[in-house]
């Protein structure tokens, strides 16, 4: 029996963020200009459509470096590396394009300058998860990684240790701003950035999602299950009680999910293509009639600029915003 109609309401921001849309632009620009195949060191965002489009382009992705080939155009993924890898490629004299997105290279930076200053450096974020593990190798000293409150008050550091924190840049905005105030409950001598190594991209999609979900009945998110930005969307939804679920793609979306849906919330995460969510809507559209309204919401306009050997331009394509 064919469903009632249903409208779809997409979320404003939603999709590539800037970061995302410059390491796949290094990726397609690199196999222009020094041709196939371009080696990537790790998936170059978390999204399985991006990866097998730039596969199919030229682009051969390693989990490390002794899977390159000596000489070959060698590229660093979104997530940002160790400084070892860096190293390892220096020492092999690879040639090196670094599509680390420059906030969290920002990151980095402030992880190397709070250690320098002789603090103790705690990582806000996801053990395991790439730019964590980037992050953690660009300091030479320990770091204490915490993603709970529970984790800050399992820390075995004395009160005044002069510690500093960063935060893995795709976390959820609202459990951080819980662990940083255990963390300045816990410390006398706390330094941190506060909310703002959340990037732009990941508080404006978690901003729009809580506003979608005033007034849909189901939450469809776009993305890969493993792409930490994309996920926290998800739990948003459930948090404010709209049955929420992430997809990869068209092919995951279950049909029973939405049956008796009359609004139906769609978005997706900052490195899930809008390809990808025109062909959800396409799925939906074959269950019965769909209308397709879009939230108003923030306009982006970030773009960060390309390496120096692949602008076309001197000032393309428009600087770091
Ligand atoms: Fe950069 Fe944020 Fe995009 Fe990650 S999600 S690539 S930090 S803009």
């Amino acid at each position: 029996m064919r469903r009632q109609s249903m409208r779809v309401v997409l979320a404003q921001p939603r999709g590539f963020c800037a970061g995302v849309v410059r390491a796949i632009d290094i990726v397609e620009r690199s196999i222009e200009k020094f041709g196939a195949p371009v080696y990537v060191r790790h998936e170059i965002v978390h999204n399985r459509t991006v990866v097998t489009d730039l596969e199919r382009k030229g682009a051969r992705f390693v989990d490390e470096l002794d899977q390159i080939p000596d000489g070959a155009v060698t590229i660093f993924s979104a997530h940002g590396v160790p400084r070892a890898v860096v190293d390892g490629a220096r020492a092999r004299g690879l040639p090196v394009l670094d599509a680390t997105c420059p906030l969290v290279s920002k990151v980095h930076s402030q992880s190397r300058r709070y250690v320098a200053q002789g603090r103790t450096l705690i990582l806000i974020g996801h053990a395991g998860h790439p730019e964590v593990e980037g992050t953690l190798g660009q300091v030479d000293a320990p770091v204490r990684v915490v993603s709970t409150v529970a984790d800050v008050e399992a820390l075995d550091l004395h009160r005044d240790t002069p510690v500093a924190y960063v935060t893995q840049t795709t976390l959820s905005v609202d459990e951080t701003r819980g662990v940083i105030a255990s963390l300045k409950a816990r410390f006398d001598d706390l330094a941190g950035p506060n909310l703002s190594d959340i990037c732009y991209a990941t508080q404006f999609r978690q901003q729009a999602v809580r506003v979608l979900c005033e007034s849909v009945e189901v939450l469809l998110v776009v993305g890969a299950a493993n792409s930490s930005n994309s996920n926290r969307l998800r739990e948003i939804g459930v948090e404010l009680g709209v049955p929420s679920y992430l997809i990869a793609d068209a092919t995951a979306l279950d049909p029973a999910w939405v049956r008796d849906a009359k609004v139906v919330g769609l978005t997706a995460g900052a490195s899930a293509p809008e390809a990808v969510v025109l062909q959800v809507i396409d799925a939906l559209r074959r269950l019965g009639e769909v209308e397709v309204t879009q939230m108003d919401g923030i306009e982006e306009t970030v773009s960060f600029r390309l390496p120096p050997e692949l602008r076309q331009t001197e000032d393309e394509p428009g600087g770091v915003a």
